[in-house]
C-alpha cells in the first residue's frame, strides 16, 4: 500500500487526536485536509507546521454538524487536489450529564457533532470512493460506545452508533475495495480530558491495566496500521485503543 501522494480528510483536526493524526499521515507523505470550528491559530500553525514537512495542507473552518457546508468543503477539496483516498472521521465533543439534568439541546448537540457529523463527511467522499474502486475510512469512536459509562448517554449513544455505521458501511462497500473500520479509544490525553477533575482522572487511571492515559499519538499509530499494507484484509471492524480498560 504505497501512501505517498494520497489525499486525506481528518475532521476535527486543530488539537488533540486529530492533530496528531495529521502529523503521522504527513510523515507517510499524505496530503492532508482537515476541518476544525473556531481554532484558527491552532488550525494555522498546523497547516504550517504539515507543510514543511514537504506536503500539502489544508484547513478549513467548517461545522461538521452542516450538512451542505461539509459537502461544499469535500468537494473543493476534491477540485483541488484531484482525489480524495481518506476519510478520517475524528471531530467530536462530550458533554457530559446525568440523564436528569440533560436537556434536549445537550443531547441533540453531541448527537449532531459526533454521529451526524460522521454522516455528512462519509456521505461527501462516498461517490468518490464507489467511482474509483477505492478508499478508506476511519472513525474514531470511544469505548464509552461499547461498554457505556454513566453522565455519557449521549457520548455513548452517538459512539455506539457510529460502531453499527462502520459494521454496516463495510459491508455495504467492500465489494467496491472500500475498507471502514474504527478505532475506539479509551482515556486519552488531550483537552478533552481536561473537562474531567483530578480526582475523576485518578480514579479513570485504577480502571486502566496499562496504568496511563493514552497520548494522541497512541491513536496515530493505529490509523497507520489500518492504512498499511499489514491491514488490507480488515474491514468492519472496532479496534480498542484503551490500555486495556473496556477489556470484555
Ligand atoms: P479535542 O482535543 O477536544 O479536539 C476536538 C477537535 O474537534 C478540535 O479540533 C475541534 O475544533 C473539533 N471540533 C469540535 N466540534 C466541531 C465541529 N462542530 N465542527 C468541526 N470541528 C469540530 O478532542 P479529542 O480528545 O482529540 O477527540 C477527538 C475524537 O476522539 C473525538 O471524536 C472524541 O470523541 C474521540 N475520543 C476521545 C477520547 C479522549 O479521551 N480524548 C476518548 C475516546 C474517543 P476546535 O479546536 O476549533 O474547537
Amino acid at each position: 500500500m504505497i501512501l505517498k501522494n494520497q489525499v486525506a480528510i481528518v475532521t476535527g483536526a486543530s488539537r488533540g487526536i486529530g492533530r496528531a493524526i495529521v502529523l503521522k499521515l504527513a510523515s507517510l507523505g499524505v496530503h492532508v485536509a482537515f476541518n476544525y470550528a473556531k481554532n484558527k491559530d491552532a488550525a494555522g500553525s498546523l497547516e504550517k507546521e504539515v507543510k514543511k514537512m514537504g506536503v500539502q495542507c489544508q484547513g478549513a473552518c467548517v461545522d461538521i454538524k452542516d450538512f451542505n457546508e461539509v459537502k461544499k468543503w469535500i468537494d473543493g477539496v476534491k477540485d483541488h487536489f484531484g482525489q480524495i483516498d481518506i476519510l478520517i472521521n475524528n471531530a467530536g465533543i462530550i458533554n457530559d450529564k446525568a440523564l436528569m439534568l440533560m436537556s434536549p439541546e445537550d443531547w441533540q448537540q453531541v448527537i449532531d457533532t459526533n454521529l451526524n457529523g460522521m454522516f455528512n463527511a462519509a456521505r461527501a467522499c462516498i461517490i468518490t470512493f464507489l467511482k474509483q474502486k477505492s478508499g478508506q475510512i476511519i472513525n474514531i469512536s470511544s469505548v464509552s460506545g461499547l461498554i457505556g459509562l454513566p453522565r455519557q448517554t449521549n457520548y455513548a449513544a452517538s459512539k455506539g452508533a457510529m460502531n453499527a455505521f462502520t459494521k454496516s458501511l463495510a459491508k455495504e462497500t467492500a465489494g467496491y475495495g472500500i475498507r471502514v473500520n474504527a478505532i475506539a479509544p479509551g482515556f486519552i490525553e488531550t483537552d478533552m480530558l481536561s473537562e474531567f477533575k483530578e480526582e475523576q482522572k485518578k480514579q479513570i487511571l485504577d480502571m486502566v491495566p496499562l496504568g496511563r492515559l493514552g497520548t494522541p499519538e497512541d491513536v496515530a499509530g493505529c490509523v497507520e496500521f489500518l492504512l498499511s499494507k499489514h491491514a488490507q484484509y480488515i474491514t468492519g471492524q472496532i479496534i480498542q485503543i484503551d490500555g486495556g480498560l473496556a477489556i470484555r
